[in-house]
């Protein structure tokens, strides 16, 4: 602002003076021997009167003035909510130098052009031109001395005030935040309630508050540029959608047919950052793109990356996960590291999504529920468009870790009829580029080349908070330590993958799943507002091997644990497809919450054991035991009936026929 002031303190009278010299050379040009001539419009070039070179430049001018006009208003209305004043003040400025310059430029241009026959313009000088007559009226048309100067200053002036625009609009961009909500940073500096992290479980409990609190001001912090989102459908639908602008929509249809978006809400949902300490009745802002660094407990602040400060009453953690590498691409240098997907956000999917069509082999690294689902959805790209899909893991089968092995089989032999080639018990020994080829090198041997690796080897707790913030992390299972309340301090509550919490039923755990952020999210919510409730909800998580294949299990399902399984064969009902068509749903624990707990009626039917089988796991459940004792559930291709799993759980009997127990899922009577 103040190098404007100083620029149109020196600018001012030169333009006067320019704008005076202009309405002489005007006259002079006008006047040839006292007769009226036709008139170049007034000069504002060096260049020869009568060759257009004036007008070129008023021209320029009166564009250059327009355009400065445009990216004013357009900059003012932009800065309705981001400009900050100086900005706005520098451009009005800025502006106003081009405005008069031209408005002069115009006026000595707008000197009535005479017609031929008028009668001799009046010797009478001009208001605006008090020393006009003490230049004697030119004989010729050759540029005038004054006209000269006239052009001169102004093309200066004009240059100068240009390029202090051009200089005013870099500036401006250069402080426009990344993101739309950054510039409220600096005006916020409290939240009453202040959620950490943009994920599942912070959404849950910005609900939950508000609902216990209705004019509860919550404000949810995320280092993703993205509003809260699920991440369910990242790995699964959006893979299967028909439309070809799905990573720029994350509109998806469900298994059931209905679209709907990935995003949890849309923005009108949420209330500007900048709004929420004085909006009537409090809201949910989200401030995207910054990261919490530092946690003073003591102080009840945090910073920010961008080293705002910002206070709060109670604060959740919910800062999730970041998903593990394997050492050996780690360890690998800069073009392995190039072509290789951690995947776990949106970017990571519209990433994928554009690699996969541009090469010619892709391998998924990892045969868990991640690796295995984004196999299915990949492979199905290798029948449409030759893709070599190539999935491997230290495991026998596919989801080896979670499924006995007879069915980790039985799945492994599904999803290579989705087009994936399994190469099991792999070991990567090393990484390596070579000749346009990631080569990945097996402890047995096995060399297999590929140009893209997409590592799914689970996930790694965000705990970098603990530090600053005095908290206890986990030693076993990662994750901030907290209680049966889910408060990790008397004002700080921690839910969602983050958290590592005490199961009154199996003792303490950290869970990954959707489900349990959605569950403890909410719960950590209630108890922000003071509802002191334990968090004893068992959660569940689901896995989709595309829409015909689907699981949902509940507590500890660990392969390693003795298990029972008993099956029927599936019908065309038993489908994840068939179950959302039903539920109405996609997120299938959307759902199911405890309330839906029923005492479960036994089926009549007879429950064939899984010896029993030969081989037909179209449905079923699994037991997993724990001293006789069921501490985990998979419903195989069974559907909404995780009430009655939750119940034999949280019953914690022990069973002594569970083929008798199987009949509570009645899977014999579709
Ligand atoms: C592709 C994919 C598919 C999945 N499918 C299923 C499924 O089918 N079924 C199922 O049950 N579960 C599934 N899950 C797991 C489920 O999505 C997660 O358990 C759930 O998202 C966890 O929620 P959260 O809120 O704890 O963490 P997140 O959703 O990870 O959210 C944490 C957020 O905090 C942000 N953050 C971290 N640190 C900071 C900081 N210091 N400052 C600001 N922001 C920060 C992170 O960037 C992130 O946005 C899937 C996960 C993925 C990735």
């Amino acid at each position: 602002m103040l190098k404007c002031r100083a620029v149109w303190k020196k600018l001012a009278p030169l333009a006067r003076e320019s704008s005076t010299l202009c309405r002489q050379s005007v006259r002079r040009a006008g006047l040839n021997n006292g007769r009226p001539v036709r008139v170049q419009v007034a000069g504002m070039s060096s260049g020869p009167l009568g060759e257009g070179g004036e007008n070129k430049l008023y021209f320029l001018l009166v564009a250059a003035a327009g355009l400065g006009g445009v990216a004013y208003v357009s900059i003012c209305l932009l800065s309705i909510n981001y400009l900050n004043v100086t900005y706005c003040v520098e451009f009005k400025l800025t502006f106003i130098i081009l405005w008069l310059l031209v408005d002069n430029s115009v006026n000595s241009s707008a000197v009535p052009e005479p017609e031929p026959q008028a009668a001799p313009l009046s010797q009478e000088p001009s208001p605006g031109a008090p020393d006009a007559e003490a230049v004697a009226p030119s004989e010729t048309t050759e540029p005038l001395p004054g006209s000269l100067i006239c052009t001169d200053c102004v093309s200066l002036v004009f240059a100068y005030c240009l390029s202090l625009l051009l200089s005013c609009i870099v500036t401006f961009m250069q402080s426009l935040p990344a993101d739309s909500t950054s510039a409220s940073q600096k005006i916020l500096s409290h939240a009453p309630y202040l959620l950490i992290g943009g994920g599942t479980a912070s959404f849950a409990a910005a609900r939950s508050i508000r609902a216990r609190d209705p004019g509860a001001r919550v404000l949810i912090v995320t280092d993703e540029p993205d509003l809260p989102y699920m991440r369910p459908p990242l790995s699964k639908e959006l893979w299967f959608s028909d439309d070809p602008s799905v990573t720029e929509t994350l509109r998806f249809k469900q298994w059931n047919g209905k679209e709907r978006s990935i995003y949890f809400q849309p923005l009108s949902f949420y209330i500007h950052p900048e709004e929420l300490n004085s909006a009537e009745n409090g809201g949910v802002a989200v401030l995207t793109g910054k990261k919490v660094i530092h946690m003073d407990v003591r102080g009840n602040k945090v910073k920010l990356d961008d080293d705002t400060e910002i206070s709060y009453d109670k604060c959740l953690i919910a800062t999730g996960g970041v998903p593990r590498n394997i050492q050996a691409i780690e360890r690998a240098g800069e073009e392995v590291t190039k072509r290789t997907t951690l995947f776990r956000k949106i970017e990571d999917f519209k990433s994928l999504e554009k690699v996969s069509r541009n090469i010619k082999s892709i391998t998924i690294i990892g045969g868990g529920f991640l690796g295995s689902e984004l196999a299915c959805a990949l492979g199905r790209r290798s029948t449409e468009s030759g893709l070599e899909v190539i999935q491997m893991f230290p495991e026998k089968g596919n989801m080896g870790k979670v499924l006995p092995e007879y069915l980790s089989n039985w799945t492994t032999d599904k999803v290579k009829k989705e087009g994936v080639k399994i190469i099991s018990e792999a070991l990567v020994k090393s990484v390596s580029y070579r000749d346009d080829k990631l080569e990945i090198q097996l402890k047995d041997g096995r060399l297999v080349k590929t140009d893209h690796i997409v590592a799914a080897v689970g996930l790694e707790p965000n705990v970098d908070l603990a530090k600053s913030a005095g908290l206890e992390v986990d030693s076993d299972f990662g994750g901030f330590r907290v209680n049966a309340e889910l408060q990790a301090r008397s004002n700080i509550w921690v839910a969602g993958d983050a958290a590592c919490f005490y199961d009154i039923r199996l003792g303490r755990r950290r869970v990954e799943h959707h489900d349990h952020a959605v569950v403890s999210g909410r719960l950590a919510g209630e108890n922000m507002t003071g509802a002191s409730k334990p968090y004893w909800h068992q959660s569940m998580f689901w896995s989709d091997l595309g829409p015909d294949v689907g699981y949902e299990a509940i507590g500890i399902v660990d392969s390693s644990l003795p298990t029972v399984g008993v099956f029927a064969k599936a019908t065309a009902k038993d489908t994840p497809k068939a179950a959302t068509e039903q539920s109405g749903t996609g997120i299938r624990s959307e759902s199911e919450t405890e309330d839906t707990a029923i005492s479960p009626v036994a089926s009549s039917a007879p429950a064939p054991t899984v010896a029993e089988q030969k081989d037909n796991y179209g449905k079923g459940v699994i037991f997993y035991l724990r001293d006789k004792v069921v501490v985990g559930i998979i419903l195989w291709n069974v559907f909404n009936r995780m009430p009655v799993a939750r119940k034999i759980i949280k019953d914690g009997e022990e069973h002594a026929d569970l083929n008798e127990v199987a009949k509570l899922f009645n899977i014999h009577d579709d």
